[in-house]
């Protein structure tokens, strides 16, 4: 099985069609997507179509939540805030029970999770920044690896005596050595790379790749700007943070 996983879309439809356009020269046979479709960018009905046009397995984002009414805007910052409130007047009732339907965590065929924040307390949609957060989640993890999201950088922890972390572009799975593996951020990247980011999962060779891909900043920019959205939301896409 060859999988395609992104994460944290954030209704930026520019960026998700190129991430679509790249996998599909990939022989996916599963997508899988980590949470976040909307929230911040312009297109989040498109988004969620070509999602669900996708087959994709899908995990709620807090973003999702918050848009779907299912978690209180005052966890959010004033533009989040501001992108969930105008997200939820774009969306039809369908499509915010689609997003309030979707489950915080999913294991896939014993060998792989995901989640969108952490493993130990998936609905409080935390941060795994630190090796000390990784070790939260390795502990509970039951598969050998776990894909996640939500901090928009791609990282790798690896648990063994210690949890180290890499941030290499192909990482190998081991079966005796549990591996958590953010995939980084399609719509909204924040590690100062401003193409968006997804992964690939080779499951019988045991690897994984992550992709880097050039998408039009400057049409998503201008949607935001068009749509009335706080502008600082465009204007950090140039930068990828
Ligand atoms: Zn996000």
């Amino acid at each position: 099985m060859r999988y395609g996983i992104y994460s944290d879309i954030h209704a930026n439809l520019e960026a998700l069609q190129a991430v679509f356009a790249r996998l599909e020269q990939e022989k996916i046979d599963q997508y899988i997507c980590l949470g976040d479709i909307v929230g911040y960018g312009a297109n989040p009905k498109e988004c969620i179509q070509m999602v669900l046009d996708k087959k994709s397995l899908v995990i709620a984002g807090n973003h999702d939540y918050a848009v779907a009414g299912k978690l209180n805007l005052d966890f959010f910052n004033h533009f989040a805030r501001e992108a969930a409130m105008w997200t939820r007047k774009q969306l039809t009732n369908d499509e915010k029970q689609f997003l309030a339907n979707l489950d915080l965590v999913q294991v896939i065929q014993d060998i792989l999770t995901i989640v969108h924040g952490t493993l130990n307390f998936p609905e409080m949609f935390d941060y795994i920044q630190t090796s000390y957060d990784a070790h939260l989640s390795l502990e509970l993890l039951e598969t050998p690896v776990c894909f996640f999201g939500h901090s928009h950088v791609p990282i790798t922890f690896l648990q063994g005596q210690t949890v180290s972390f890499s941030m290499d572009e192909e990482i190998t799975i081991e079966k005796n050595r549990k591996t958590l593996i953010n995939v980084g951020s399609v719509g909204q990247p924040r590690d100062e790379n401003p193409m968006a980011s997804c992964a690939i999962y080779d499951a019988e060779a045991g690897k994984v790749s992550i992709h880097r891909v050039e998408y039009d900043i400057e049409g998503a920019i201008e949607k935001i700007i068009k749509a009335g959205l706080p502008e600082i939301l465009g204007e950090r896409l140039r930068y990828g943070r």
